[in-house]
């Protein structure tokens, strides 16, 4: 096997750049929630890595692909944690850039009955700007997609699709968590539109209720100029659409514990097998039985396998 320096950086350059949010998520497992003025003990807490773009960023790396994280952490311990985790799971961090402002949390409430409430403090993501993208250009350019979420502010979302359009990268979108904001004409140049139902519906305006409201509503942003939209269904699959047609791909047969984060995983998984075969339907197909396999375990990072456990279960 040839070992010269051109090779060793073929290797190391980035697939994907992952252009989003981290958070750190505070969870409290409660017996109810507090009364105001009340102080309550909490039997349990733990804390974890989160945030949409984290999240897509991890699964991808743990199937084996080279992910370029561009995020802001705060000035904080959170942001040490952070930045371990993205070097615990091999993630190119250059770009985890730190900024004076507190580092993006969410305290999460689980009750006994495992209902959450959650509150969600963007704190350094809401700093991540177009300039921050300049900065790292010269490393998204060597990838070949871009991997988005609405975390971090809008125009800095708007920015990462021109400069994919100009590099002609393949830009993907989950336009997660729904924003009622977004223009619409202004993600016209995304490749991959991946939202959920509910996204979908606001995006559009249009209701949901059926498959067929849900063709309708992609549809539209087909006709924006978007080339390929793939809805996620939950444990119905995910939708596919483009000009050509469509295609319900059905998800995997599981029992699920926790699905959150499960849109994330299959995101991160579609991004990894889409670089690494160029095949959609294939990337689709994997994506599925990864999120479905994550719904089987609990939490977000930690129900997602690796290459070696995926392999072992891989359609
Ligand atoms: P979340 O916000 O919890 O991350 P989401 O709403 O973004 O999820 P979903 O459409 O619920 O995303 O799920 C994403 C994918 O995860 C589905 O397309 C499917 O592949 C898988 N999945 C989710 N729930 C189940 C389930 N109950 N059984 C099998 N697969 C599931």
């Amino acid at each position: 096997m040839s070992t010269n320096s051109n090779e060793r950086q073929t290797d190391s350059a980035p697939q994907i750049a992952v252009i989003g949010s981290n958070m750190v998520d505070l969870i409290s497992y409660i017996r109810r929630m507090p009364k105001e003025g009340e102080t309550l003990e909490a039997p349990d807490f733990s804390m974890g890595c989160g945030g949409k773009g984290a999240n897509q960023a991890v699964a991808a790396s743990r199937l084996g692909s080279k992910v370029l994280m561009v995020t802001r952490v705060g000035n904080d311990i959170f942001a040490e944690n952070t930045i371990a985790n993205f070097a615990n799971n091999g993630i190119d961090t250059t770009y985890v850039l730190p900024t004076e402002a507190t580092s993006g949390v969410a305290p999460i409430f689980v009750d006994e009955q495992s209902r959450n409430s959650i509150l969600i403090i963007k704190g350094a993501n809401a700093l991540l700007t177009p300039d921050d993208l300049d900065a790292a250009e010269s490393d998204i350019a060597k990838c070949k997609l871009i991997v988005l979420q609405l975390e971090i502010p809008l125009e800095t979302v708007y920015a990462a699709i021109e400069m994919g359009t100009r590099l002609g990268i393949p830009v993907l979108l989950n336009p997660a968590p729904a924003q009622p904001d977004l223009v619409l004409d202004k993600i016209k140049g995304c490749e991959f539109l991946v939202p959920n139902e509910s996204e979908l519906s606001l995006l559009t305006g249009m209701p949901v209720d059926s498959l067929e409201d849900i063709r309708r509503a992609a549809s539209v942003l087909l006709r924006v100029g978007v080339k390929h939209v793939i809805v996620t269904l939950g444990s119905r699959g995910a939708l596919w659409l483009n000009t050509q047609g469509e295609e319900l791909l059905p998800a995997a047969h599981v029992t699920p514990l926790d699905t959150t984060g499960a849109g994330d995983a299959f995101i991160g998984c579609f991004s990894h097998f889409l670089v690494q075969t160029g095949d959609i339907r294939r990337a689709l197909i994997q994506a599925n039985a990864y999120a479905g396999d994550s719904v089987t375990r609990r939490g977000t990072q930690t129900s997602y396998a690796t290459a070696e456990e995926f392999a072992r279960i891989q359609p």
